[in-house]
């Protein structure tokens, strides 16, 4: 990962895209900015320098170099005299800008005559910024920047066009790299982690750009990871210090992507190293190009360019992801989820499931089930009944994981076993679908249980596809299939064949799809609402063994020739019931799962212009 940043970094640097000095500039803290006081002096031939007053100035990013602005992180200390500024004018003034002329003022005859001039007027200044910060409205008091101005040879002048200022700035930034004020120094001959050179290395390199990690022995991190080294000790020396620091930046402003409450940064890697900076050239224009413009697909909503991008250059490219949270206000980052190796085909491949799948549950299944007046495929419909959800509509698979796998390590998990194509054990994958339905059952809301079984279902659809799903309970059954009388199940069962692999998944379905329409008839018959229904009281909280489905199943017979309503179904649950035989293999999450699923979706699917007046009209509300 690091190799990969610091590939980053060189392309940038070895393009000349950037200039040494330009790449310590802290532009991204800036991005707020409005307002710039400057602390202005007049400067005669003779370096003697007169204060003339606080000049305010708007901020203007084309000159954001100009100022030499630089915090170091997570010290609320800066390394030049400029400075943002909020409400303790007086202890930030003297801390930030009296303090470091105090700490520079034998360098250089500028640094020194700066020094006299601010010593002579102390007071004064301190009482001018402050009236003039107070002067301010609201919005400009944001993130005001306070530096130094200089009147000079007939011109105003900035701390970026005097050498003095721009040497010790790049002095500071790199010393950085090896002093630490708590931790002392670190730097001595030795071997380069990056360039391999036997050289000065330094130690404190990651850190000093706030890339310091908890967790840096994971694998692929820093591959060949000596544990004998700290994690702030790896050994880089200071031209790969400042390339890897180049990386990092572009990094953070191009590749780095939120998450639902997670942040990643999708970080491409070149698979034949003597292309390298080739490819990362065309990568980084096509980058430059695609800002700013909605693309559909992406890892997570639009805006993931990277991926799009290596889908279109093919497998010359892998693709690496890692989920971090920051830390110590920006000071660390911890790695929640690194997943390399990711090739842009298996990318592909994620897109064409899930499109596939989505095209299964299309606009005629979302009005079965949920009424003619309900609009698109159950993604579009979905999206359109949960508006603050943010996701984007190709990658349905990770808006619904997050309903499934509460949990933030479970959900980087699932994601990361698609990402990685890892299989994901089936029995685990059935407890989350049952967990999530329970609840909604023991809540009694009838759109909600609706929604989670169509989500786990597509889930389950999609994870077959991908041929994710580890520890099948068994295989499908040989060719011969049996007529069976109602076309709409046979055809519902074959477009999910890989679902509903077995006879007992089948008829576990069915028999849920059956008390569906007891439930139905008890509702209409008593005017009962949803929930309320006497028979519900017989389905064990949706914990259902063979023993306990056919004890629902003779039960729910039973009922419905007391109310004569007997149905074609019964005779078809039947049939699968005795198909599946005694002794099932598949367990009791197993068929608690299939019998959930025909509970929800069976009745409104399979009942035609039978005695359902009610089934799937009227839901649409939550
Ligand atoms: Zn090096």
């Amino acid at each position: 990962m690091l190799r990969e940043i610091y590939e980053i970094g060189k392309t940038i640097v070895e393009e000349g895209k950037i200039k040494p000095e330009e790449q310590f500039v802290d532009k991204a803290k800036l991005k707020k900015t409005k307002i710039v006081l400057c602390i202005t002096f007049k400067k005669d031939s003779e370096d003697t320098l007169e204060y003339i007053g606080i000049k305010p100035e708007e901020y203007d990013e084309s000159k954001s170099i100009s100022y030499l602005y630089k915090g170091l992180p997570g010290s609320g200390v800066d390394l030049m005299p400029s400075t943002l500024i909020s409400k303790d004018i007086t202890t930030a003034v003297k801390k930030r800008i009296f303090a470091w002329f105090e700490g520079n003022v034998d360098k250089n005859n500028l640094f020194r005559g700066i020094y006299d001039a601010l010593i002579n007027e102390k007071e004064h200044i301190i009482k001018d910024i402050s009236l003039a910060y107070g002067s301010l409205d609201k919005e400009s008091k944001y993130n005001t920047l306070l530096t130094i101005k200089i009147f000079d040879g007939g011109a105003y002048k900035y701390l970026w066009d005097y050498k003095e200022f721009r040497d010790s700035f790049i002095d500071e930034a790199k010393k950085q790299y090896y002093y630490k004020k708590s931790m002392g120094e670190s730097k001595g001959e030795g071997t380069c982690y990056l360039c391999g050179k036997h050289k000065e290395v330094y130690g404190f390199v990651l850190p000093a750009f706030g890339f310091s990690f908890s967790t840096a022995d994971k694998p692929g991190f820093v591959p060949g990871f000596n544990k004998e080294w700290m994690w702030k000790e790896i050994p880089i020396c200071e031209d790969c210090a400042v390339t890897l620091e180049v990386g990092k930046k572009y990094l953070d402003e191009n590749l780095s992507y939120g998450f639902y409450g997670n942040k990643y940064y999708v970080i491409p890697q070149v698979v034949l190293p003597e292309k390298s900076k080739e490819v990362l050239s065309e990568i980084m224009d096509t980058i430059e190009r695609y800002k700013g413009k909605g693309y559909q697909q992406g890892l997570v909503a639009d805006e993931d360019d990277m991926v799009d991008i290596a889908m279109e250059k093919g497998n010359i490219m892998k693709l690496i992801f890692v989920f971090y949270s920051q830390k110590g206000g920006g000071k660390y980052i911890d790695i929640l989820k690194y997943i390399e190796n990711v090739l842009p085909s298996h990318m592909r491949e994620i897109y064409e499931a899930e499109k596939n799948v989505k095209s299964i549950y299309g606009e005629n299944f979302v009005k079965i089930l949920f009424g003619e007046k309900a609009e698109g495929d159950f993604v579009a419909y979905r999206k359109s009944k949960m508006k603050n959800e943010k996701s984007g509509m190709n990658n349905w698979y990770i808006a619904f994981g997050r309903i499934f796998f509460s949990g933030n390590k479970e959900f980087l998990n699932y994601v990361g076993n698609v990402l990685s194509g890892k299989p994901i054990d089936r029995r685990y994958l059935i407890a989350r679908f049952l967990d999530a339905f329970r609840k909604e059952f023991k809540n009694g809301n009838d759109f909600a249980f609706k929604l989670r079984a169509v989500e786990a279902m597509m889930i389950y659809d999609f994870l077959r596809e991908m041929e994710l799903i580890r520890g099948e309970f068994m295989a499908e059954e040989s060719e011969e299939k049996m007529k069976i009388s109602t076309e709409k199940i046979e055809k519902f069962f074959e477009e999910r064949k890989s679902t509903f692999a077995s006879d007992e998944a089948k008829a576990a379905f069915l028999v849920g799809a059956l008390v569906n329409y007891v439930l139905q008839i008890q509702r209409k018959d008593r005017g009962l609402g949803y929930g309320d229904e006497p028979f519900r009281a017989k389905l064990y909280g949706l914990n259902i063994d063979e023993k306990k489905l056919r004890k629902i199943f003779t039960e729910a017979v039973e009922k419905l020739s007391e109310y004569k309503r007997g149905s074609k179904m019964e005779s078809v649950a039947a049939d699968y019931l005795s198909r599946a035989g005694n002794g099932w293999k598949m367990n009791r999450d197993d068929i608690s799962y299939y019998f959930s699923l025909g509970l929800v979706l069976g009745a409104s699917l399979f009942w035609e212009k039978e005695e359902n007046d009610e089934g799937g009209e009227k839901n649409g509300s939550e």
